[in-house]
């Protein structure tokens, strides 16, 4: 007996069709989502009290328009001040999906040296005014009072220069490196010119940064002189704050905030938030349970970066010239000099980071005294449990939520942009493709298998 398969002859555009109601049957339509929006602000309070969730909306022929919403979770701003770093990472990505505009994000930096989202909004644009009324919310959030004393990460992104300015006085900025290379590239382009400004940008102390910087200027005039014109303590190491404990050059943090979230950004307003607030509510349980595998006081991040560093202090000799003071020789003759009271190291490694370098682990040894001892307290598994103590509550589906009587909010009017609306991040001209989906090999000659 023979079986036939059947196969239906469905159009593309059914499929489609059948696609969106599916989707509005799970998820609600689109402007439906608006509509009880501010039942979602009054019932995500109510589960999750001492959050911060506003609404800002416009009066447009008698109709409220959407225009932007603010939350910050009670756990993530309660956990910021006793349990990261007073560095703020800032980026705003792209909403392609139902929910047009921006996804702004503020994060910081825990003690695995991983990310740790702060606050986020959607709003309509990116300008000084968005980012303005943005870092307005976080900083009554946080309650910064000395905003001097943070370091503020981003991408150079529209507007942010001048909000951080004022609402963040004085405040040191960083710059993601990448980002300044690849505007530095378009007039500047060259492996030796990257090779230098990178060089410039790692180095940590300021006679090497200036010799760096003589050395580029040999190579390229033109160059030097573009990159005279930006801040060094925006992007050199040399030059960065020793009392945030952070060197990294890259904006690493607010790209893995994206990562998390990128199921999320093609969704309607409330799934979108929803989601970031699901994976929150997961991220901080997961978090605290990582804590039981702990057999360090430090987490395994960081004990990496001792392991590095003891490669390096294997190799150094240390005489000891006070109960605290050392000179530390290098097998390049160089000489560093490390006090192990004020915890300092003539390379600034030491400081910068508030990890033992190689030096001051050579001293460390030399003194018989525990390495444990010398890394800062931002690492160590107290401030990890502060970050994460706060625990983000399960909330009810929409059907379960009371009515607020309120009026209702309609979608802002949208703009519809051609094609598939895309979710990879748009890469470097000279960066590789991701190598998860595309192997390249190279040096291999292939040959056919019948003709050789
Ligand atoms: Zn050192």
């Amino acid at each position: 007996m023979t079986t036939k398969t059947k196969y239906s002859h469905v159009s593309n555009w059914i499929f489609y069709r059948a696609k969106a109601r599916a989707k509005i049957l799970l998820e609600g339509s689109v402007s439906e989502q608006y509509v009880i929006l501010e039942d979602y602000c009054k019932m995500i309070l109510a589960t999750n009290p001492s959050i911060t969730a506003i609404i800002k909306s416009n009066m447009v022929e008698g109709k409220m328009i959407f225009e932007r919403v603010y939350i910050c979770l009670k756990a993530c701003k309660e956990g910021f001040r006793p349990g990261c770093r007073p560095l703020i990472g800032l980026d705003g990505c792209f909403l392609k999906g139902y929910c047009k505009g921006l996804l702004l994000a503020a994060v910081g930096i825990e003690a695995t040296n991983s990310m740790y989202p702060i606050a986020y909004a959607v709003c309509e644009k990116e300008n000084t005014n968005t980012w303005s009324w943005f870092l307005k919310l976080l900083k009554e959030d946080l309650d910064i009072d000395r905003p001097s004393q943070f370091v503020m990460m981003n991408d150079r992104q529209k507007g942010l220069e001048n909000a951080i300015a004022s609402i963040f006085e004085g405040a040191e900025v960083r710059n993601c490196v990448r980002h300044l290379h690849s505007n530095f590239k378009k007039d500047h382009p060259g492996l030796l010119l990257k090779q230098q400004l990178w060089a410039a940008a790692k180095t940590t102390t300021i006679p090497k940064f200036q010799k760096r910087m003589r050395e580029l200027r040999e190579t390229s005039e033109n160059a030097y002189n573009w990159l005279a014109l930006k801040t060094p303590s925006e992007w050199s190491r040399s030059h960065f704050n020793e009392m945030v404990k952070y060197d990294m050059l890259l904006n690493n943090l607010c790209e893995s905030f994206n990562v998390a979230i990128v199921d999320a950004r093609d969704k309607s307003i409330i799934t979108l938030l929803e989601n970031i607030r699901y994976w929150l509510m997961s991220q901080f349980f997961n978090k605290r349970e990582s804590l039981k595998k702990w057999i360090h006081p430090v987490g395994k991040r960081i004990l990496q970066v001792v392991e590095r560093n003891k490669n390096i202090a294997k190799n150094c000799l240390t005489t000891r010239a006070a109960t605290y003071q050392f000179q530390v020789n290098c097998p390049n003759n160089e000489s560093f000099d490390v006090d192990l009271q004020k915890r300092t190291c003539s390379c600034r490694r030491f400081q910068l980071t508030g990890i033992p370098c190689g030096h001051a682990l050579a001293a460390i040894w030399t003194s018989g005294a525990e390495i444990m001892d010398y890394i800062h307290e931002c690492y160590k598994k107290e401030t990890f449990l502060k970050a994460y103590a706060g625990i983000i509550y399960p909330m009810p589906s929409p059907k379960q939520w009371p009515e607020t009587g309120l009026n209702p909010i309609y979608p802002p009017f949208e703009t519809n942009l051609p094609g598939r609306p895309k979710k990879a991040r748009r890469r470097e001209s000279d960066e590789l493709p991701p190598s998860s989906t595309k192997t390249r090999r190279f040096g291999q000659i292939h040959l056919c298998k019948k003709y050789k």
